[in-house]
């Protein structure tokens, strides 16, 4: 995947003291190879490393103290750009507020909808409207009912009427009438791009006006992705993405050539089936993540809504002391159980997406973890400096694991510590400069 090859390409320089123009060049040949082999488009690509190469040298990388980081955070930089550098958040303009969703049948525009509607119900304090406007299938008016109930927000549907733009002017009336401030249309859409489908969407979107027009992608689609973006985009002048199934593993193709091809900002994405699945797309976060640090950000964003405040401010004093120990560690696991879908959470942590990503993952997956946390001492637990070898063996056996397992616990152990201790003083620098060493 896209993550390993340019893990690899940038291998090349991470840990160098001394890189030569050679090297440059060489590293960049591997980064567009890597972007082409995930779908991303030739033009794109190529423009890519030209720029990153022109930045290096215009920054004389070459003679900088650490020429393998700078040219790490001059990739990071410029993938950010590629992918619109600033999050975009959606118009919420106008009493109601109109969204229009658009995109092939099967790219998630149900499952978004009802996402985003639930996003805009808890975080944003709206009062949405669900609008079937799928009028071909039954089971479509159903799904989207289903969703609704699910989440607590009222479906309008009128399942005898086969006029989308009918339904969709009904709609509005009948929430400007019931106060409703937000009204989201799902549409039907088709397996693939055809003329009667692109005219009524055109029909509902001339008739209503929407304040945001959303296209909806299956991330997975690569290429194809980019073309029916196009196609959307020619006909309906589209507000913003959204790319759905970026689940766990990193599938940046898609995100990294739509910006660029339609010139329309990514605002979410789709991390899962479940309504809770949605996340605002920040560019950054998405080069890291293809990057393969991991979406560090996000998951400690989402630890975070678990927590209580209090706690969470203790933890933060505890860090800045250097007073993280074993026992928060377990309770961070304990933590991170506790937020559901282990798959989802595993993707987000660096270097777990590709350690694990053969390994079927089970709840239980912290259970050699927790096990050895418990056979610790407390004071190997506030302090993992005591543990030398021979507290090693003792623990591995009282926990049942191998030394080496404890070895590799203390290794993570060490690592995070680290992590949140750089996250703490100041966000993208830190984070920067932790990739190159
Ligand atoms: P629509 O035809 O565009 O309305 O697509 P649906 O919303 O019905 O979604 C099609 C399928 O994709 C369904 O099985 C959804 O559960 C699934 N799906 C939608 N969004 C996501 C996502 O972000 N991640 C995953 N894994 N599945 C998704
Ligand atoms: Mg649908």
């Amino acid at each position: 995947n896209l993550s390993d090859k340019l893990d690899k390409a940038l291998h090349i320089l991470k840990g160098h003291g001394k890189i030569t123009e050679v090297n440059v060049a060489d590293t960049l040949k591997e980064v567009r190879r890597a972007l082409l082999d995930a779908d991303v488009n030739f033009k794109i690509a190529k423009d890519f490393t030209t720029t990153v190469k022109e930045k290096a040298m215009g920054q004389n990388v070459l003679t900088s103290l650490q020429p393998g980081q700078l040219m790490v955070k001059l990739v990071k930089d410029e993938l950010t750009e590629l992918m619109g550098g600033e999050e975009v958040g959606i118009n919420l303009s106008g009493t109601p507020t109109v969204i229009l969703m658009s995109g092939l049948q099967g790219s998630g525009k149900t499952t978004f909808s009802g996402k985003l509607a639930n996003f805009l119900k808890t975080k944003k304090g709206k009062k949405p409207l669900l609008v079937a406007c799928d009028i071909y299938r039954p089971a479509a008016i159903n799904q989207l009912h289903v969703v609704g109930d699910q989440i607590g927000v009222e479906v309008y549907s009128e399942p005898e009427n086969k006029d989308a733009v009918a339904i969709a002017q009904n709609a509005i009336k009948h929430a400007k009438a019931n106060g409703f401030n937000v009204v989201i249309v799902d549409t039907a859409g088709r397996l693939a791009i055809d003329e009667q489908m692109m005219n009524e969407i055109a029909n509902v979107h001339k008739a209503i006006t929407p304040h945001e027009t959303l296209f909806v992608v299956d991330s997975m689609t690569g290429q194809d992705a980019v073309n029916t973006a196009k196609a959307f985009n020619d006909r309906l002048n589209f507000d913003g993405v959204i790319l759905t199934k970026l689940d766990g593993d990193t599938r940046g193709g898609a995100a990294l050539t739509i910006k660029s091809v339609v010139n329309k900002p990514i605002k979410f994405i789709g991390t899962g089936e479940k309504m809770e699945a949605i996340d605002i797309f920040y560019p950054s976060r998405m080069a890291d993540r293809i990057l393969g640090m991991g979406d560090v950000v996000s998951l400690v964003e989402r630890a975070q809504e678990q927590y209580d405040e209090e706690e969470a401010r203790k933890l933060q004093k505890k860090i800045a002391k250097n007073e993280f120990g074993f026992d928060d560690f377990l309770s961070q696991i304990q933590q991170i159980k506790k937020m559901g879908n282990m798959k989802d959470l595993v993707g987000m942590i660096p270097g777990a997406g590709k350690a694990l990503k053969d390994v079927e993952i089970e709840d239980d997956a912290f259970k050699h973890i927790e096990a050895i946390i418990h056979s610790m001492t407390p004071l190997e637990r506030t302090k993992p400096t005591v543990i030398d070898g021979k507290r090693k063996i003792r623990i591995a056996k009282g926990s049942g694991t191998k030394v080496e397992q404890v070895n590799q616990l203390m290794k993570q152990f060490d690592q995070m510590s680290k992590m949140m201790k750089m996250m703490q003083g100041g966000g993208g620098k830190n984070l920067a400069r932790m990739m190159g060493g």
